[in-house]
């Protein structure tokens, strides 16, 4: 029997656990699922916005692996500084996949980051999806503008979710104080702003078109503004999602979206380009009121060259979305440039040579790009290097019993069946609210529903 640990629970460890136990030739592996949360699914809980309920209906691909008899989910159990170390996990696995995603938020370095007022757009996404460590209590939205800084699918997300009305959220598994404050909203301009053109903007098409078909929702864009970019008036040469973001972008230019109807007062979504972000204007009493920014232009190389030229953008919440950061894992090297894990194939590269039995899939192995689906190929790379090196794993003793080994050291795992009983608690919640499922979204309320079922712990 050759026993994993997978660290993480998102697609990348689904992944790779699935990969591992579906391989007939070698039978005998058994994987352990460890989160540091009680619930599963990682991002696609925590980070799928709520309104994209096909995406999150991934979910239930992801639930027949985890119910694998195979492969066994731990919540609770947090690798690294403050929880088990690597080499405890060594005495307890004969191998270890680090599939821990891009914990952190980039930041923009600029004068009044962090004024009131301005937040990284993942504190919005974790405040909204219920994430039990999110950083900001509520947010109130009393602001008329926000602008969202970064044309990714994240900033698309945040820009899309604030331009809806509540009516649109109550079926989803959105916490109540959220879906509350949503439909206290005093939002009406969101602007989203690119540093470069359109044609290098990082949203998906899907995403972007969505904007244009939100209820009682204008989207704006400025056509002499589009121009700047040489690929605007012939995006022919473009890769094809490129391409198609800039059709329709063109599309908007040269017919105005005719408005989906909505309830409530009408939004407008504004989409810039070539400003880049200099300086966030206001002061620590009172809070941000507004963003300036540097025209650019292209430098015919991919990116911009500033002009010289300044715009404000009024603003009273600003949700900076430039991307996430790989966090370095203990005892593992790290890539500061990239913020991931160096690696061979998801072999784990220190000092230049594979780390017997340590192993990376996901965001921190190549960086916080792509969508769910490109974690299925990068997993099973992964996956079948381990298994290639299985021969040579499987010989040394590891603890007889997991999940008492883990227990020993101190770990309160929640086992699959206490995700259940989350699961049955948020149901509940829900049927209480005249609402479906409704996401429990604090700690305490996440381990009593867990310990509920679980006797002794
Ligand atoms: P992202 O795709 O990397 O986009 C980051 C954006 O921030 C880019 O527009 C980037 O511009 C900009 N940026 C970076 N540094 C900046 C700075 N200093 N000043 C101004 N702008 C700056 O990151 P993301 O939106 O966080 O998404 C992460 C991953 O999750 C992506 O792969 C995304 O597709 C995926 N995701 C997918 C979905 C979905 O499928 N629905 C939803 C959410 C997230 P430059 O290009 O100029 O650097």
């Amino acid at each position: 029997m050759l026993r994993v640990a997978v660290i993480g629970s998102g697609p990348s460890g689904v992944y790779t656990a699935q990969t591992l136990v579906e391989q007939e030739d070698v039978p005998d592996v058994e994987v352990h699922v460890l989160d540091r949360l009680p619930c599963p699914y990682g991002l696609v809980r925590y980070g799928v916005a709520p309104d994209h309920e096909k995406i999150k209906s991934l979910q239930n691909n992801l639930r027949a692996v985890l119910e694998h008899p195979r492969v066994h989910f731990l919540g609770n159990v947090e690798v690294g500084e403050a929880g088990v170390s690597l080499a405890q996990l060594q005495e307890i696995f004969h191998a270890v996949v680090f599939c821990v995603g891009a914990a952190t938020d980039r930041h923009l370095n600029i004068p009044g980051e962090d004024l009131p007022g301005s937040y990284p757009a993942t504190d919005f996404v974790a405040w909204y999806s219920a994430h039990p460590d999110a950083a900001v209590d509520g947010f109130t939205l009393t602001a008329g503008s926000a602008v969202v800084i970064g044309v990714g699918n994240v900033a698309v997300d945040v820009a899309r979710m604030l331009s809806r009305g509540a009516a649109e959220l109550a079926s989803t598994d959105m916490p109540q104080g959220a879906l509350g404050a949503m439909a206290d909203s005093r939002v009406e301009d969101v602007w989203m702003v690119g540093r470069r053109g359109p044609s290098q903007a990082k949203f998906t098409t899907k995403e972007l078109r969505e904007l244009g078909a939100l209820p009682g929702t204008r989207v704006l864009v400025r056509p002499e503004e589009l121009a700047l970019d040489p690929a605007y008036r012939d995006p022919s040469t473009l890769p094809a999602p490129m391409r198609r973001n800039v059709e329709v972008l063109r599309d908007w230019a040269e017919r105005p979206v005719a408005m989906a109807a909505g309830v409530g007062r009408e939004r407008r979504i504004h989409l810039r380009f070539f400003l880049r972000p200099v300086e966030l204007l206001g002061d620590p009493a009172t809070g941000v009121r507004a963003v300036r920014f540097e025209r650019t232009v292209p430098d015919g190389h991919g990116g911009v060259a500033g002009t010289g030229e300044y715009e404000e953008i009024a603003g009273q919440l600003v949700l900076r979305s430039v991307g996430y950061r790989g966090q370095p894992q203990p005892g593992l090297p790290f890539d500061e440039a990239s913020g991931t894990v160096p690696h061979a194939d998801g072999r784990v590269l220190k000092d230049g040579q594979p780390y017997p039995g340590v192993y990376v899939a996901g965001w921190i192995k190549r960086g916080p790009t792509g969508v769910i689906g490109t974690n299925r190929p990068c997993a099973k790379e992964t996956a079948r290097s381990l298994l290639a090196d299985a021969a040579g794993l499987a010989g040394r003793p590891v603890a007889a019993e997991p999940v008492a080994a883990l227990e020993r050291i101190g770990a309160r795992p929640v086992p699959w069946r206490g995700w259940l009983a989350i699961e049955a608690a948020e149901a509940e919640r829900g049927r209480s609210l005249g609402r479906g499922t409704v996401k429990l979204a604090d700690w305490d309320g996440l381990l009593r529903a867990a310990r509920s079922v679980l006797v002794g712990r």
